[in-house]
This record gives C-alpha cells, structure tokens and sequence, in this order.
C-alpha cells in the first residue's frame, strides 16, 4: 500500500476503519440507529458551529451538492454561480437541470473572489433566489472568504450554498457565523473516513424557501425536504448506510478529540509552500491558499504524470494530478486531515526533491 497524500480520498486512521466492523443491526427499523444518526447529524451541526440541522445523506460528496440545488430550484429561478474554479462552475449545471437559470459571475482562478467587486455586482443585479460558491476548490486548492462572501449574499436577500466539501476541519468554517444557508461536506476530505457519504447544515431560511415551493422537487433521492419529521416519524426516505455511518462517526469524534487541528493545518501548509518556494517551485496561486491543499506548476522539462509515477513507485506516496483546464498543468498535495501530519509531511517533501532531481529538474 502506498501513503497517501491525495486532496481526497485521505488517510483512514485504523479506528476508523474499525468502526466500520461494527454489528449492523436494520438501520430502517431499530430505533436505536436513529438515536444514533440523530446524534451523528448534531455533532456534524455542533463542529461547524451552527443550531442549522445536519443532514447525513447516502451518497458521495456530489450528492450534497445536487441535493442543494434540486431542492432550492424551481424552474425559471435565477441562480448566481460564484466561479473561480472547477466545482465553483460545475455548480451551473445542477442548477440547469433542475430548470433554473444559472447565472456566472467568473473572475481569474488565480485569486479568491473579491468582496468589493461582487458587492459592486450586487447593486447592479441581486435578483436571485439563491447563490452557490466553494469554499475551498480543490483542483487549483483556491481557498473563498465565506465569512466575508456569504453575508453580503445575505445582505441583498440571497440564500447561499456552500460547497465546503474539501475545506471543513481544514479551515474554519462557522455556518452560523457566515450566515450560510446550506453548507456541504463529505466523507473522503479532511474528515479522513472513507468516500460514500455526504452531509448539509440547512437553515431555517433554506427550509422555508423548499415549503414555499410552487412545483414539487424533481428528485426523490437528492430531495432535502423527505427528511422533514424522520426522527420523529423513525422513517428514513431509504434505507441508510449504517457501516459508513459509523465510521463517520468516529472520524468525527477523531476531529472533536482534536483540539489543535486548524493550527496544525495552518502551519504544515505553511511549512509546505515555504519548502516548494524557496526550492524554486511555482505555486499555482496568486493568493487565497487553503491549508487543506497545495497546488504547484509542473516544472517546464518534465510531466505531470511523470512526477506522479516517480512518487508512486519509487517513493510509495500518492500524490494527485489535476483535472479540468489544470490537467497535466500542475501537482497537487493534499495534507487535509489524517494526512497532515509532520512525519508524512517530511516524507512527502523528501521524496519529492528525489523525484524532481531524477527527472532533471535543478532546484535551488
Ligand atoms: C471532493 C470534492 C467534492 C465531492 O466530489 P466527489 O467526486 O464526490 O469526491 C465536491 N466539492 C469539492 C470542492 C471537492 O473537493
């Protein structure tokens, strides 16, 4: 097995894993497993600093995110798509199949959006129901000031989605704070369990928008709203994957237990861009660097893949590639969650400075 210090998947701590070996009772009718979930769901809402209901869905992190737009779109709605990377506009396309009408506000994917400029924007056209941004967007690690964008959303009476899939527990992210209607997570980041679940903290706001509905909700399994009284009810819209949720579980408590996660995230990618730098490597971004990710340049001389096939079979460490307009255009090195630690940190630099000698590049 090699390390792996991927955007996502991450490194799955062992009692993680074993948490997921647990006896399965029938997750549709003990009553017991809804207490459980329930309990999941609140310290979800209770890390992220919200009273906002948390909602644990059976699907990957994608899931979320088009659960958030089938449930807030009706047809003809105007929706603002935030874009300044990949998933900020692969948001346009939920909102269009759903029947909205997206609209993009695109800036460089160099730099996070900028408060001022989207304000200015605001006053000339706020007519939308809804926005979408990304907090952290993973393929060029570009990191958004949701505390700053999210409220200003608010402030001209539109509701906001969150895709904080990749950032959550890497940075801060207080949802009550940011005033952010519904925010979405998953499994496979920096809460380092295995890929299969996603979740959403929906506000008060959000649910009244889905009840005012004139058209009913063109999705059963990416519908928000077949929640609405399931603890009471004991009812789940389907049946839940307990396993998964039990390994969420203890990766959460994992992130409850540990006290000093945003500043150690804080400084190993910190440590990370000094060492790229100074080695005369180019960072991919200008500014708004997220401490869950660190994006580089290929050097010119050598491929992408190259640099990747080197680390792997040589060095036993995974790193990731882009997608998109980035593919083959930069290297990413994921150090969310289990993954940032100093030890695989260390490994991680050493073997890359080996690498990137071998394939010729002269670093300073
Ligand atoms: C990983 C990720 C997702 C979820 O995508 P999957 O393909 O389900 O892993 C969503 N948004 C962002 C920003 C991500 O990094």
């Amino acid at each position: 097995m090699y390390k792996m210090m991927t955007p996502g998947p991450t490194q799955v701590k062992e009692n993680v894993r074993l948490a997921r070996a647990g006896e399965c009772g029938n997750p549709d009718i003990d009553e017991s497993f809804f207490d459980f979930y329930k309990e999941t769901c609140e310290l979800i809402s209770r890390l992220l600093h919200t009273g906002n209901e948390t909602l644990i869905l059976g699907g990957e992190g994608i899931l979320g995110l088009e659960a958030a737009c089938a449930s807030l779109t009706e047809p003809g709605d105007r929706v603002l798509v935030l874009d300044n990377g990949i998933f900020g506009e692969g948001f346009a396309d939920f909102v269009s199949l759903y029947g909205g009408v997206p609209k993009k506000y695109t800036v460089d994917g160099k730099n996070p959006i900028d408060a001022g400029d989207l304000q200015e924007f605001l006053e000339k056209d706020h007519g939308f129901k809804y926005a979408t941004l990304v907090h952290c967007d993973t393929p060029s690690g570009i990191l958004n000031d949701i505390a700053v964008l999210c409220p200003l959303l608010k402030k001209y009476g539109i509701l906001t989605v969150v895709d904080a899939v990749s950032s959550m527990f890497g940075e801060e992210v207080h949802v009550d704070g940011s005033q952010i209607d519904i925010v979405c997570g998953g499994s496979q980041k920096a809460v380092s369990a295995p890929p299969g679940l996603a979740f959403v903290t929906v506000s008060a706001d959000a649910k009244k928008a889905m009840a005012g509905r004139k058209t009913p909700i063109a999705s059963f399994y990416a519908n928000l709203q077949v929640f609405e009284g399931y603890y009471e009810a004991k009812w789940f819209p389907y049946t839940m994957p307990i396993s998964d949720i039990y390994g969420l579980r203890a990766a959460l408590d994992n992130i409850a237990a540990d006290t000093d996660m945003l500043a150690r995230h804080a400084k190993i990618a910190a440590e990370c861009r000094k060492s790229l730098t100074e080695a005369g490597l180019k960072l991919h971004l200008q500014s708004g660097f997220s401490n869950t990710v660190t994006v580089f340049d290929v050097p010119p001389g050598t491929a992408a893949q190259e640099i990747l096939d080197v680390m792997r079979t040589e060095h036993n460490i995974l790193l990731a590639g882009s997608f998109g307009s980035l593919s083959g255009k930069v290297i990413r090195i994921g150090h969310m969650g289990a993954n940032a630690n100093e030890k695989d940190m260390a490994d991680t630099m050493e073997a890359l400075w080996m690498t990137l000698k071998k394939l010729g590049v002269e670093l300073r």
